[in-house]
């Protein structure tokens, strides 16, 4: 008997995809009907673009709430390239962050998420850029794969696939590659190796999601000719949740907090239009679904499951929703009884809920801490409440990974809660709770993932739950929840967070590159922490024989789970120039441990925890430096400052309002940090003082700054115009304009090896006109592309040098990358 339970609860663990939810569902009767009416539909659409934001929320809103289709959304990315407006995390750290906010929206809009194993590695002009740095023949299969086990009935493009070179390379590549996968997908050839999972599928049709974007404004397309396109009305009022479409869609848009897309809902009709590209064209064109059975007739067997159903939806009462619990059980024994299916296994899924929120029954699973180490025991808290008049009773509980049966029957009266703790042992070679794509180190444009069933997944696997079997009305259903951290925190109340599994010790060094610019040592400092009580053991550092770490290790003792000691090294470099990984390794009992964990800890997001190697990189540079003292006047923030005194410069960080000509007199330069003349007013009113101060005889370098909006017109000495050029192809050859000239030859001699390892771009808005007092240094482009001179531009003013440079300097320092070291170090050295 336990063991068919327990075959049960392993088909149910790898199913269900959205259904644990951390925080308890508790739905009221207007959304347990709404639940009722989707149980009704048997419909899918899967909506396809590159990156986290660039969903159509109020489209998904409306197919998934009024339509009730099972509606998905695949981001090819986790959006890991952008910009962070809420912390520092940029990105593998960043596509975790907004994994998340795509699993939030998506619990608004009523969608599911889904990605591919792409890495959103930057901007990219063109596709043909693109689908070589991704793999391409990696992302179709991914796009197949979701398309083969999702199975939608209709597919929308966001992008459009015919217009290459007119919006960013993603999104061109997410539309070619959803129309190629809708071609094949149908086809056991193509990727025959996934169908050892799944099936093979074919979508009825595809639509290109058109808008005013695509005709370059609202104007132009209210003109244009609609006829041929397929209208939806997406302006529904939802008169039993008091909300608009577009206002659902909008709190799902504001889920999207670190790219600051607070969203605010509107209401009225509003249309959304659809052209249409493959498959069977509809002849009605304001149904998607034409021609497709959506009803239960489309599953063998189905009718009178559709008929049972549709009772079910007739007679619900909204004050009683309880009374829905005998047929709803009906139903889902005729659905248990259906041969496997696609349906089968979603339909399940969603009665079981219905069931469980029509009966008020209320299950938990949680622990009373928020980690744990493999090899220990987790105290489990279970509570089953059966709110109703439903007849009820707890069989068996079961947990995973450790199966363990409760044997005693448990009857479930009307609101008396049954509560107990369970004891569950997790094995010493358990898995450390990681984001399944961040396990493995992958390439530039990709994730790894060898595991052909864990991609397309959105969120980390998390494999510690409880299982409840209760035999509702002589039927006997199993219900999983997961096994949750839940505490009381004095100003929020009640708060869910995931467990996560960790190593019993952690660490990490202080710095991410260290560098070595002379004979002379650095210390590093290393944090380890506890991921129990009562651990001790000894750290050390893993580096080549030729560079020298003292002491060569340090014990400690740490009483307390998650405290942390620091333990402090010396590290002399060798005397050659290199690059090296600095590895961190804590031993304990004779296993080594030797990874970092980062934790990414925001209130609209669940907390989520990353794994990663404890390094960091050493580079030994033989730069010769001149001048040393810097002024640096900070603009949207970067590291370049902590770059340059790492590589011996005096260097102060000044508020733009902080400037006079006095307090310059003992600065040798003056550098504006990325897009300070974007940001920061007060510089408008200092730039005489700075253009003095060049006048004077010193060196003023200004980093990029972009097309929008500058603080001044006088950005320069000389007239200048910034442009949106830039080169994205970080390996693009880079041609010297002026080889003669001084920063290309003192102190350092700059050659093209200086260019080779820099990091996703070379640098952007470059200038593209300036006066003849400037001289341009480098050219590059991408390819196809006209040559692009404006990277960096010097003119002599007066007795100093004015330089203008769009080189991603703030990327490439922190990352450690020795040319940009030496040809910055030129750069200061200018006029020496
Ligand atoms: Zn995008």
């Amino acid at each position: 008997m336990q063991k068919r339970y327990y075959f049960i609860l392993v088909i149910f663990f790898f199913s269900a995809q959205n259904s644990w939810s951390q925080q308890p569902k508790k739905p009221n009767a207007v959304e347990l009907y709404n639940q009722i009416q989707k149980l009704n539909f048997l419909g899918s659409v899967l909506y396809i673009a590159a990156h986290p934001d660039d969903e159509n929320t109020r489209l998904i809103a409306y197919l998934s709430n009024d339509i009730k289709a099972e509606t998905g959304y695949l981001s090819l990315t986790r959006g890991d390239g952008g910009q962070n407006l809420i912390g520092p995390e940029l990105r593998e750290q960043l596509g975790v962050i907004r994994t998340q906010e795509l699993i939030e929206a998506r619990k608004i809009d009523g969608g599911k998420q889904f990605f591919t194993r792409a890495n959103d590695f930057g901007f990219s002009k063109n596709p043909e850029e693109t689908l070589q740095i991704w793999d391409k023949d990696q992302v179709l299969s991914d796009v197949v794969w979701t398309i083969r086990t999702f199975q939608p009935d209709v597919i929308i493009n966001r992008f459009d696939h015919r217009t290459a070179g007119t919006t960013h390379g993603h999104h061109t590549s997410s539309a070619l590659l959803s129309v190629e996968a809708f071609d094949k997908v149908n086809d056991p050839t193509f990727y025959p190796s996934q169908l050892a999972y799944t099936t093979i599928w074919q979508p009825k049709r595809l639509f290109f999601n058109t808008s005013w974007w695509f005709y370059g404004s609202k104007e132009k397309f209210d003109a244009s000719d609609k006829s041929k396109l397929t209208k939806l009305s997406i302006g529904t009022y939802y008169a039993s949740l008091g909300k608009s479409n577009q206002e659902i869609a909008a709190l799902s848009r504001s889920r999207h907090q670190s790219q600051g897309f607070g969203s605010t809902g509107s209401r009225g009709e509003e249309d959304e239009y659809l052209e249409f590209l493959k498959g069977a064209a509809p002849n009605d064109s304001n149904n998607l679904f034409e021609g497709i059975d959506t009803s239960w007739n489309r599953v063998p067997n189905g009718k009178p499951i559709g008929e049972l159903l549709a009772k079910v939806e007739s007679n619900f009462d909204f004050k009683n929703p309880s009374a829905s619990v005998p047929d709803l059980v009906k139903a889902y024994s005729l659905i248990q009884e259906l041969e496997s299916s696609h349906w089968k296994t979603i339909k399940t899924e969603e009665i079981i809920k219905i069931i469980a929120g029509c009966s008020g029954l209320y299950l938990e699973a949680t622990t009373d801490v928020q980690e744990i180490t493999p090899g220990s025991t987790l105290k489990v808290k279970l509570e089953v409440t059966n709110r109703s008049a439903t007849s009820m009773k707890l069989m068996d509980t079961a947990s995973v990974p450790v199966y363990k049966a409760n044997e005693k029957i448990i009857e479930l009266k009307n609101n008396v809660p049954y509560t107990a703790t369970n004891e569950l042992e997790i094995p010493a070679d358990f898995e450390y709770t990681n984001a399944y794509w961040l396990k493995q180190s992958g390439t530039v444009g990709m994730y790894r993932v060898d595991n052909q069933k864990s991609i397309g997944h959105a969120d980390v696997f998390r494999q510690i739950a409880l299982l409840f079997y209760i035999e509702i009305y002589g039927t006997l259903i199993p219900f999983t929840k997961e096994v949750v951290y839940k505490y009381n925190d004095d100003v929020k109340g009640e708060v869910f967070q995931p467990l996560d599994v960790v190593p019993l010790a952690t660490s990490a060094i202080a710095e991410k590159v260290y560098i070595f610019n002379n004979d002379h040592s650095k210390t590093l400092t290393v944090k380890v922490k506890a991921g129990k009580d009562n651990v001790n053991g000894i750290v050390r550092l893993d580096l080549p024989t030729n560079w020298k770490v003292s002491p060569a290790s340090i014990p400690f003792t740490i009483d307390k789970k998650d405290q942390e000691v620091m333990a402090v090294f010396t590290v002399s470099p060798s005397n050659e120039a290199s690059e090296i990984s600095i590895k961190s390794v804590v031993t304990i009992d004779g296993n080594d441990f030797t990874q970092n964990k980062i934790e990414i800890n925001y209130p609209h997001i669940y907390k989520q925890m990353v794994l990663k190697p404890a390094e960091a990189r050493g580079i030994r540079l033989k730069i010769k430096t001149k001048n040393e003292k810097i002024a640096y006047i900070m603009g949207v923030g970067d590291e370049v400052p902590k770059s340059l005194m790492q590589m011996g410069y005096e260097v102060k960080v000044l508020k733009a309002e902080e400037i006079t000509a006095e307090g310059l007199k003992d600065f040798d330069v003056v550098m504006t940090g990325i897009r300070a003349y974007n940001v920061d007013n007060a510089l408008a009113f200092k730039q005489s003082i700075l253009l003095d101060f060049v006048k004077n005889g010193k060196t003023m370098i200004v980093q990029y700054n972009t097309t929008d909006d500058l603080v001044t017109k006088n950005l320069a000495p000389y007239p200048l115009k910034i442009s949106k050029d830039r080169v994205t192809e970080e390996h693009a050859e880079v041609r010297f304009l002026a080889p003669k000239n001084a920063v290309l030859n003192y102190p350092n001699k700059i050659t093209a090896e200086d260019f080779k390892g820099w990091k996703q771009e070379q640098g952007l808005y470059y200038p593209n006109e300036w006066d003849s007092h400037f001289t341009p240094i480098l050219s590059a482009n991408d390819t196809g592309e006209k040559p692009k001179d404006g990277a960096l531009l010097l003119a002599e003013y007066g007795k100093g040098t004015y330089i203008y440079t769009g080189l991603s300097f703030f990327r490439e320092l922190p990352e450690g990358v020795p040319g940009a070291f030496r040809l910055m170090a030129n750069l200061i050295a200018i006029g020496k």
